[in-house]
């Protein structure tokens, strides 16, 4: 019998973060994948919380929801992305994770009368749940990425769990160091003593790492390379120039000119399927890379995070790739604009400048801030035909606009907004009510994924059918049965079903088990669709989501 490959690559950062950590661990592991290998990733956040859904957006950044309802890091998402894998609880790591898991373990006495020691009990739980994971997935590869730099004290431990496994099977383990390269404008050369001290911070903590990824403005040059590897005991062929690219999905390809997949082979005794090929990923990166394609612009009416003097926009990071899948798909240039709505409040004009989008999107988001904003650009949307998704909230919002302008309820709101509300057409269902009055906010909205019943003569219903979504479950007189992510504790009052339907609301979509609100649509309009779940989560870059694929479809025609 064919001994199982069992393999372990750590992705660690140095100098400093946001360098790119993720998308190196995603392109690796897309690379392997690709190559023929079984490959998993996980990643490990050295933070105390033990999910991201308490954290606020400025904090976090988006909180990405697995199928399994985790709330978890961006990073999944591009995990998911990439390798057109759906990760779950076993691939993300917390401080508090493992920490109240050990505890937890300690009390029902499954360390056997020892005393539970910080190493080597941490460490070990750490490797058990990188095992398992490997194991939930089948995978033959597993990526880990170890969240922040090395030398912060939060993930020595981490480190020290890589080092353990290292140590066990020095032939199964390997390091990947992602460091950068400055070029400081009064310089103007690229400086390599940074990625230096990276190294040796890594050496300390007893990791000597197989391969460097060099991330700067612009290629490593020769004498860069070699002096990187002269100072960090790294074969000059194990230096990857990983210079700043515009989009991401390129990533793998830069890579591989620098061959690191074959390095990666070779150092842990693999070898390379025969099917092996990037064509089909080549074909989607050079219709990015293509500068005729036709521009389409998207409003995304949403409020902005500023946080000092810099504001982030990666709250929303998933629907920003969900909507360039589908457009590359239509070989469409996405031009994305952030429109604030507290613009929209604050001058009545402002709503007239939506009229430049071919498609507005209203994402997802919490509390009252730039509400009465996005209510105003979706009356907008609806009244000028223009393409609308709303996204949760987007959902919600359409539904109240609809209550308001076409129902007569002029004082329609949301409970979460108004909560002493004449017409609350957006409510708590009684159990999350519940969970609200005992304090219970963590991982306790209706999270991961519920069941849909996609209603025939639908838009939703012809653009799944449309896009042969490998993910409908069943087809029957009903209508369509599928899955999406959900990421929200407020719900469409069913108190108010039939008064709106009446008013010429379609409930497109429901969720048979609870009987709740999925989408809604309106008719005569070229595409109008509120869906209380988030499909950008779905969405990939070589299989994008029906919903952002026909809202595309209808914007490219305006
Ligand atoms: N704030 C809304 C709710 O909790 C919507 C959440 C969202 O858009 N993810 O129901």
């Amino acid at each position: 019998m064919k001994k199982k490959i069992k393999k372990y690559i750590f992705v660690v950062g140095g100098v400093m973060s946001g360098i790119g950590k993720g998308i190196t661990t995603s392109s690796i592991a897309k690379i392997l994948q690709i190559y023929g290998f079984k490959v998993t990733a996980v990643k490990i956040d050295p933070y105390v919380n033990v999910d991201a859904g308490t954290m606020n957006p400025i904090e976090h950044g988006e909180v990405f929801v697995t199928k399994d309802g985790v709330e978890c890091d961006q990073d999944i998402g591009n995990y998911e992305r990439f390798l057109d894998q759906d990760i779950t609880t076993h691939n993300y790591l917390t401080t508090g994770r493992v920490y109240s898991s050990v505890i937890e373990r300690e009390r029902k006495l499954l360390y056997q009368g020892k005393c539970v020691e910080v190493v080597p009990h941490i460490p070990e739980e750490v490797l058990r749940r990188i095992d398992g994971a490997l194991k939930y997935q089948g995978a033959e590869i597993i990526l880990v990425e170890i969240g922040g730099t090395v030398g912060e004290y939060q993930n020595l431990l981490f480190l020290e769990a890589a080092r353990m496994l290292h140590l066990r099977h020095p032939k199964d383990v390997l390091f990947v160091l992602v460091s950068y390269l400055p070029i400081p404008k009064m310089i103007g050369e690229m400086k390599t003593k940074p990625t230096q001290y990276a190294v040796r911070t890594l050496n300390s903590a007893g990791i000597q790492p197989d391969i460097i990824v060099a991330r700067s403005e612009v290629p490593l040059d020769e004498p860069r390379k070699r002096k990187i590897a002269a100072f960090c005991n790294v074969d000059k062929k194990d230096i990857i120039s990983a210079p700043d690219i515009k989009n991401i999905y390129e990533v793998p390809l830069n890579f591989e000119k620098d061959n690191i997949g074959k390095r990666i082979l070779k150092k842990l005794s693999l070898k390379k399927g025969k099917k092996a090929n990037f064509k089909r990923w080549q074909k989607l990166v050079n219709v990015i890379k293509d500068r005729n394609k036709r521009k389409i612009k998207i409003g995304i009416i949403g409020k902005y995070f500023r946080t000092g003097s810099f504001v982030l926009k990666d709250s929303y990071i998933s629907v920003i790739e969900a909507i360039k899948h589908s457009s590359w798909f239509y070989k469409l240039e996405p031009e994305i604009v952030w429109f604030d709505s507290s613009e929209i409040e604050k001058e009545k004009r402002a709503v007239r400048k939506l009229k430049e989008f071919s498609g507005i999107v209203v994402p997802g988001g919490f509390g009252s801030r730039g509400i009465e904003g996005k209510i105003k650009a979706i009356t907008f949307a609806r009244e000028n035909n223009i393409p609308f998704l709303g996204l949760c909230y987007g959902m919600q919002l359409a539904t109240i606009e609809f209550a308001r302008n076409l129902a007569g309820l002029k004082e329609a709101n949301s409970t979460e907004i108004l909560p002493e509300t004449k017409y609350p057409v957006i409510d708590l269902i009684p159990s999350q009510k519940r969970l609200l009055r005992e304090k219970k906010y963590g991982s306790s909205m209706r999270l991961g994924v519920w069941s849909c019943l996609v209603k025939p003569k639908t838009i939703s219903f012809s653009a799944y059918l449309k896009a042969k979504w490998s993910r409908i479950e069943r087809k029957t007189k009903e209508g369509l049965f599928l899955k999406e992510r959900h990421r929200h504790r407020y719900e469409f009052n069913n108190t108010f079903r039939d008064l709106l339907t009446k008013k010429g609301l379609i409930i497109a979509g429901l969720n048979p088990e609870e009987d709740l609100v999925e989408i809604i649509e309106i008719k005569n309009h070229p595409f109008f669709v509120g869906v209380q779940f988030h499909p950008e989560f779905l969405s990939r870059p070589l299989n994008p989501h029906p919903l952002f694929r026909e809202f595309i479809n209808q914007a490219r025609k305006i």
